[in-house]
């Protein structure tokens, strides 16, 4: 059973029982996997026979983490696309941990990384917006940061962000000596990443650096030479449209409307310029003699709908929306494959015993998220919400994940079923076929956000004008929020 979230596992390993399945074994390397790869395996409840060794000795370790803001998990190469759109993620994935079904748990900027950065879901730690008709939202002040920890363990910590929703003005900045985000709404990653190692000339060991790069948020205007980094008449975009059964066009929020063809060519260019991000600091870390001893993360934020059932943007609970990459590289990790259902939140309980060489009680025992590498038992269920920014007819607050079988309670409370091993795109709900499933789901998930929601306090503070009118333009905050 994992340190973390002990009584919440045991609950929902309770009533998940009956699933039926077996795990499948974890591949050996971390190979391109086909395309579509997706959920594999039936649903479990026991845990994984894979373990990786943890590091040893008593240097601390750097840390680096990365978070690329909207990045779907099915536009990389190292998760099956086609295109080349990740060569250093994928390089990264190949000779460390890969994590191929990693769910953030809630698909907007600030909730999510406030989830990855305290082990706790959005409902425990309170931040569920940007913005929300005009107020921002504070995290549980009795909450501890993972840069908190690191920080008064000694560590040089220092942050470079890209983006208006993680201004340090939300708190997000807590625990970082340095903190630098853009004079503007947003910047180029590759202005943060020039900052970024700016810094790392001066950092002290050990380190914690955290890099948020923006560019696959929209708008999509990949830089050249990326802009042309693939051939529009390589049909993979159009395959890729068609098998998820997008349209030619979607309206945004606020009814703007996208040539959804246009929007995912481009987004591709996105991701192959943020990824020459990534080769940029690894190899500055390798020029530093840092690479040898350092903990590189990277992780998205979310996903982006790209048109999938009818959304553009992200915000709801589906998989398109809140399917990120997730890899870790570093000493003591193995290559190799986690293809259990996780959480974004599970970043810091899964990294501190890869970090042997703190004890980092309190963050430890706050954590609600499971460390992804200890094999131990657990749900084999993840929960997601929508943002509550979303306000389309039909929003999907809640769901609740396994191998298998994802339930969708939608703001009205009606129920979905998807079969995700024969369905990966969620494109035909089952509910009305499997109602024992649906139930059991069900009971699963109200269990799950009574947990989630015992202790947990939310704050709210009227947004300045500034901040108001920023979130505004980059699409958050709206009137019709
Ligand atoms: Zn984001």
């Amino acid at each position: 059973m994992t340190r973390c979230g002990l009584t919440l596992a045991c609950l929902t390993t309770l009533l998940l029982q009956g699933c039926g399945g077996d795990a499948p074994e974890s591949a050996p390397g971390a190979g391109i996997p086909p395309q579509g790869e997706s959920a594999r395996a039936d649903a479990r409840s026991e845990p994984s026979a894979r373990r990786v060794p943890r590091a040893a000795g008593d240097e601390p370790l750097d840390l680096v983490l990365v978070t690329i803001d909207t990045v779907r998990a099915d536009r990389l190469s190292c998760y099956g696309y086609p295109r080349r759109t990740t060569p250093h993620l994928d390089a990264l994935a190949r000779g460390g941990l890969r994590f191929t079904r990693c769910l953030a748990p809630v698909p907007t900027t600030l909730p999510s990384h406030t989830s990855m950065f305290t082990g706790v879901m959005p409902l425990r730690h309170g931040v569920l917006a940007n913005l929300h008709q005009g107020l921002v939202y504070e995290r549980d002040p009795g909450l501890q940061t993972l840069a908190e920890a690191l920080s008064d363990r000694g560590y040089d910590t220092a942050a470079f962000v890209s983006a208006l929703p993680l201004r340090r003005q939300t708190g997000i900045d807590a625990g970082f000596e340095v903190y630098d985000q853009p004079k503007r709404l947003e910047r180029p990653g590759s202005r943060t990443t020039d900052r970024a190692l700016e810094w790392l000339l001066g950092a002290q060991e050990p380190m914690f650096l955290w890099v948020h790069w923006f560019d696959p948020h929209n708008p999509y205007d990949p830089p050249a030479p990326w802009d042309e980094a693939f051939d529009p008449d390589d049909g993979v975009v159009e395959a890729w449209m068609r098998e998820r059964r997008v349209p030619d066009r979607a309206a945004r929020l606020g009814g703007r409307e996208v040539d959804l063809r246009t929007a995912n060519e481009a987004y591709d260019g996105e991701l192959r310029a943020t990824d020459e991000e990534l080769g940029r600091l690894v190899q500055a870390l390798k020029e530093r003699g840092r690479w040898e001893r350092t903990l590189l993360v990277v992780i998205g934020d979310h996903g982006e709908g790209l048109g999938q059932h009818g959304e553009p943007a992200h915000g709801l609970a589906w998989d398109d929306h809140t399917r990120v990459p997730w890899v870790i590289h570093g000493p003591g990790v193995e290559p190799g494959l986690i293809e259990e259902v996780c959480s974004a939140t599970d970043i810091v309980p899964t990294l501190l015993p890869l970090l042997p060489a703190l004890r980092l009680e309190r963050l430890e025992a706050q954590c609600a998220g499971v460390d992804r590498l200890a094999g131990e038992a657990n749900s084999g269920a993840v929960h997601t919400q929508s943002s509550p920014r979303q306000s389309q007819d039909r929003r999907l607050d809640h769901s609740l994940t396994e191998a298998r079988w994802k339930l969708l309670r939608t703001s009205d409370g009606e129920e979905l079923l998807f079969d995700l091993v024969a369905d990966p795109h969620e494109l035909k709900d089952l509910a009305e076929q499997h109602p024992e499933e649906v139930s059991r789901l069900s009971v699963a998930l109200d269990a799950v956000l009574a947990e989630e929601q015992r202790g947990g306090t939310s704050k709210t503070r009227a947004a300045t004008e500034e901040e108001e009118t920023g979130l505004e333009a980059l699409g958050y905050g709206g009137a019709g929020d």
